[in-house]
């Protein structure tokens, strides 16, 4: 019998613990019913998309030009699509955006994964803030990367500086932020930016060569409280934009975002000819050709998102007065919370017995901590709250 050698089976035994509570949750809901289990794995936005996008679709299906739709388009995205685009970031953000400084991806995922690409070459390390999207490090594997993580000040789940200071050395090549964050909720101000820009510039200096910052932002809209996550590209002129329509316009299934290369970008011309060619490397050929079209007419709306800022107050508050220890988000659709006990892979199984399915954030690089991705309707989380306080009974929290 052949045998694969091992590397090969390695890459089998990847895990992805939303995924595998996702799937659970689906067996599970065939056995007992769907509204008996409160799926709190995965980041699959509860609201309709905005009624503009299926109105686009149906505009663009039924115009004149719809079958040449269906077509290849230019590899970064057709002109037509990228010119809209970048007018409507301009009027947007401001700043002098070109449709050559953007390139359209298959989501925020795809934008990544070029862009770690585009960049690398060995001996490359990127530094990650924990906590972080857990597909990074796989994503930087894959690029021939390596990952260099911070942990955060864990009193507020903000950036350690220090740490990010100490970690900088000759090899680093960028450093990866993602506000509002997936799992803490967290979001950097303006000063938090403007710190991290500063302290950029100066190591960039010191080792004679760029830090890129690269900005994953597909919950920049989704902010709580009135506030705004700052726009980036003001504060550094070496930021790369990695942008996902999935939460915005709760798309995720039609796989479309976009990496921008502000003008500023040192080297940009060659940064972004690097990101074409590592997007045609990696097979992506171009990003879907209606979608493309579709977000670039819907820039800048968003399905109702109202809802999650309900939703955060209901179950934040609600699990604090039960006596969990929460991080409160200022925005995305996440809470993260403090295990009761160490091992949190233990006590997320242990909320299966309530089927509450709640995810562990060790691949997130935090571990102790439990996510609750909180994108579901409002119903759902009131009829958990009587499960999540028999859970911390068991706990003897509160
Ligand atoms: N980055 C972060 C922080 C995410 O949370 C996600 C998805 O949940 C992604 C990237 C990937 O997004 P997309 O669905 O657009 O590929």
């Amino acid at each position: 019998m052949v045998k694969l050698p091992e590397n090969v089976l390695a890459h089998g035994r990847t895990r992805n613990i939303m995924r595998e509570t996702f799937e659970y949750g689906n067996k599970r809901k065939a056995q007992v019913g769907s509204d008996k289990v409160y799926d709190y794995s995965l980041g699959n936005p509860s609201v309709a998309p905005p009624r503009s996008v299926n109105d686009t679709v149906r505009d663009i299906l039924s115009g004149e030009l719809s079958d040449s739709i269906h077509a290849y388009t230019s590899a970064q995205g057709a002109y037509d699509n990228r010119k809209r685009l970048a007018d409507s970031l301009q009027r947007r953000f401001g700043g002098n955006v070109s449709p050559d400084d953007l390139y359209f991806t298959v989501g925020a995922a795809a934008a990544l994964t070029i862009t770690f690409k585009a960049l690398t070459v060995p001996d490359d390390e990127f530094i990650l803030l924990a906590p972080f999207f857990s597909e990074y490090e796989v994503f930087l594997q894959n690029a021939g990367a390596k990952a260099v993580i911070c942990q955060p000040d864990y009193k507020d789940f903000m950036p350690d500086f220090e740490a990010i200071e100490k970690a900088i050395n000759i090899n680093t090549k960028g450093i990866v932020i993602n506000s509002p964050n997936n799992p803490s909720g967290v979001v950097y101000d303006g000063a938090v930016i403007a710190r991290l820009s500063e302290l950029l510039r100066k190591k960039s200096e010191e080792i004679g060569h760029p830090i890129f910052l690269i900005n994953d932002e597909p919950y920049r809209e989704i902010v709580f409280d009135g506030k705004r996550a700052p726009w980036v590209p003001d504060f550094y002129d070496n930021t790369i934009v990695c942008y996902s329509y999935s939460k915005s316009l709760s798309i995720p299934g039609e796989r479309i975002g976009y990496i921008y290369v502000p003008e500023r970008v040192c080297g940009h011309d060659d940064v972004y000819a690097a990101v074409c060619g590592a997007g045609r490397m990696l097979g992506f050929v171009n990003a879907p050709s209606l979608f493309q079209k579709v977000v670039s007419i819907c820039d800048g709306q968003t399905a109702d998102m109202s809802v999650y800022e309900r939703n955060r107050d209901l179950l934040y508050n609600s699990l604090v007065e039960m006596g969990f220890d929460c991080i409160r988000p200022g925005g995305t659709f996440y809470l993260l919370m403090k295990s009761p006990i160490e091992n949190a892979t233990e006590f997320c199984l242990s909320a299966r017995k309530y089927d509450l399915l709640i995810v562990p954030t060790d691949s997130f690089r935090c571990p102790g901590y439990v996510r609750i991705a909180f994108c579901v309707e409002t119903k759902t989380i009131e009829n958990s709250l009587p499960l999540f306080a028999k859970l911390a009974a068991d706990y003897n929290l509160g």
